[in-house]
C-alpha cells in the first residue's frame, strides 16, 4: 500500500484510437444549417439545446466523441444532476482540503463537487442532441465556409467550441506565451483517495498551484502554472512521487484565463474559444456546458424564428460580456494570491474557515454558473433562419 492507501500499480491497457484514418477517411463536403466544431463540453451543450428543432445540425471533431480527455473532470455535482449525466459520476466530496508550507485547511464546501468519467459523460450529453457526427480536423474559416481535412463545410450558424486555439477567430492567432493563457499538465495513475486536495506551495509553482482528484480507481494528480512560461512537467512528476504515485497516463494543455469575445465575424465562441474557463481555479468544464447552453438557446430562438441570426448572436454576445465582473475579479485574485507572502497567506486561509464566510464565498463562486440555468426554458419549434 502507498502512503496514500493506494493499492500496488497495475499498469492500464494504452486506449485504442478510434478516429478515422487513412482510407477509411472519405470527403466531406456539405451544407448544413448548423456547424458546431469540437466536441467536447462546450459543443456538445450546444447540440443538446438544438434537438427538437429539426435543423440539419453536423458536430465535428478531430477525435471521436470522448475519445481525449481534457481534464481532471471535476464539476460542481448539482451541474451533473440537473443535465441527467449522473450515471458518469465516479466520486463526490463535500470538503476541500488546502495544503500550503504552513498550514493545511478543511473547508466543508455548501455544495459538493464530483469527478466524472469523460467519456460517459460525452456520451450521455451527446445522447441529448440530434446531429450527425464527423470527425474532421479544422484548419479555419472563410465567412460561412469551414475547411477541414476532408472538404469544406458551409453553414448560416457556426459555433467554435474548439478549445483555446480559437480556430474560427478572424486573423492570426496570439499563441503562448503571449496570449492570456495558463497551462495545466496531470497524470492519471491507478490508486484511490478520499479528498480531493490542493497545494499552493511556491517550491512546487511560483503562481498556481497542484491538485489531487480521486476519480473512482484513479486519481487525477497535476500542476497548473498562471504563468505560460513555467513549464509545469516536473512540479508534476514531483507531486505525483509525493504521493507515491507513478507519473503515467499524461494529458495537459493551455488553459484560457482571460474572456475573449464571444462573437466574431458572426461565429458563436463556447467554452475555452471565448476565455469562458474561470480565472484563478481554472474551473472550465461547467462553463463551457453553461455558455453552451445560452448560445444553443439563442440559436435555437433563431432557427423557430423568433429572432434573426443577428439577434441572437448580439443577445448571445451580451450574456457572456455580462459575465466580465466576474472574471475580472477571479483574474486578480489569481494576480494577488501568488504575491501574498506565505505566511500571510497561511493565516488568510485559516481565518477564513468559518462556516458563514465559506457558504458566502462559495455560493457566489457558484453563482458565476448555477445549475440552475440548465432548467431554463429553450426556444420553440423551426421554421426560417432569418439573416435580416
Ligand atoms: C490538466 C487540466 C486539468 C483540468 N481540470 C479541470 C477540472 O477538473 N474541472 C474543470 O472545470 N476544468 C478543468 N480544466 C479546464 C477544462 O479542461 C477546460 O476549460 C474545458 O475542457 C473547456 O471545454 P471546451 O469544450 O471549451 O474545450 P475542450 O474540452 O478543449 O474541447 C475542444 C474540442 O475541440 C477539438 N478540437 C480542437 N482543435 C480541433 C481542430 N483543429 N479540429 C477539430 N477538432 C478540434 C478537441 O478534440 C476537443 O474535443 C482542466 C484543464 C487542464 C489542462
Amino acid at each position: 500500500m502507498s502512503a496514500l492507501g493506494r493499492p500496488p500499480y497495475h499498469p492500464l491497457p494504452m486506449p485504442t484510437r478510434a478516429t478515422k484514418r487513412g482510407d477509411q477517411r472519405t470527403r466531406l463536403e456539405r451544407d448544413c444549417d448548423v456547424l458546431i466544431c469540437g466536441a467536447s463540453f462546450a459543443g456538445l451543450a450546444v447540440a443538446r439545446e438544438l434537438a427538437g428543432t429539426g435543423a440539419d445540425v453536423l458536430v465535428i471533431d478531430r477525435y471521436e466523441i470522448g475519445e481525449r480527455q481534457t481534464s481532471a473532470c471535476g464539476i460542481p455535482t448539482a451541474w451533473l444532476e440537473q443535465l441527467d449525466l449522473h450515471a458518469a459520476l465516479q466520486q463526490t466530496f463535500g470538503e476541500l482540503v488546502i495544503h500550503t508550507p504552513y498550514t493545511t485547511v478543511d473547508y466543508r464546501l455548501p455544495w459538493t463537487f464530483s469527478t466524472f468519467d469523460y467519456r460517459t459523460l460525452c456520451s450521455l450529453l451527446a445522447d441529448q442532441g440530434a446531429f450527425t457526427f464527423e470527425t474532421a480536423k479544422v484548419n479555419g474559416r472563410a465567412g460561412r465556409t469551414v475547411r477541414t481535412d476532408r472538404g469544406e463545410i458551409r453553414a448560416p450558424l457556426i459555433v467554435d467550441a474548439l478549445g483555446w486555439r480559437r480556430v474560427l477567430g478572424a486573423g492570426p492567432n496570439i499563441q503562448p506565451p503571449d496570449a492570456l493563457l495558463s497551462r495545466g499538465l496531470e497524470v492519471h495513475p491507478p490508486g484511490a483517495g478520499t479528498d480531493m486536495e490542493i497545494w499552493i506551495d511556491r517550491s512546487c509553482v511560483p503562481a498556481g498551484y497542484g491538485w489531487s482528484f480521486p476519480a473512482g480507481e484513479e486519481v487525477r494528480i497535476g500542476v497548473g502554472s498562471f504563468d505560460p512560461r513555467f513549464h509545469v512537467r516536473d512540479p508534476t512528476e514531483r507531486l505525483a512521487g509525493e504521493l507515491d504515485a507513478p507519473a503515467v497516463r499524461y494529458q495537459g494543455n493551455w488553459i484560457p484565463h482571460a474572456l475573449r469575445e464571444a462573437v466574431e465575424d458572426g461565429v458563436f465562441f463556447v467554452g475555452d474559444s471565448a476565455g469562458h474557463c474561470l480565472p484563478l481555479t481554472a474551473e472550465g468544464i461547467r462553463t463551457a456546458l453553461y455558455f453552451g447552453l445560452a448560445a444553443g438557446r439563442e440559436m435555437h430562438a433563431a432557427l423557430a424564428g423568433q429572432r434573426t441570426v443577428p439577434e441572437a448572436l448580439g443577445r448571445y454576445r451580451a450574456f457572456s460580456a455580462s459575465h466580465a465582473t466576474a472574471f475580472r475579479w477571479m483574474l486578480r485574485a489569481q494576480r494577488l494570491i501568488p504575491r501574498v507572502a506565505p505566511r500571510l497567506l497561511a493565516g488568510s486561509l485559516r481565518a477564513m474557515q468559518s462556516r458563514r464566510f465559506l457558504d458566502w464565498a462559495f455560493g457566489h463562486y457558484l453563482e458565476i454558473a448555477h445549475p440552475r440555468f440548465v432548467s431554463a426554458q429553450p426556444g420553440g419549434q423551426r421554421t426560417q433562419v432569418s439573416f435580416a
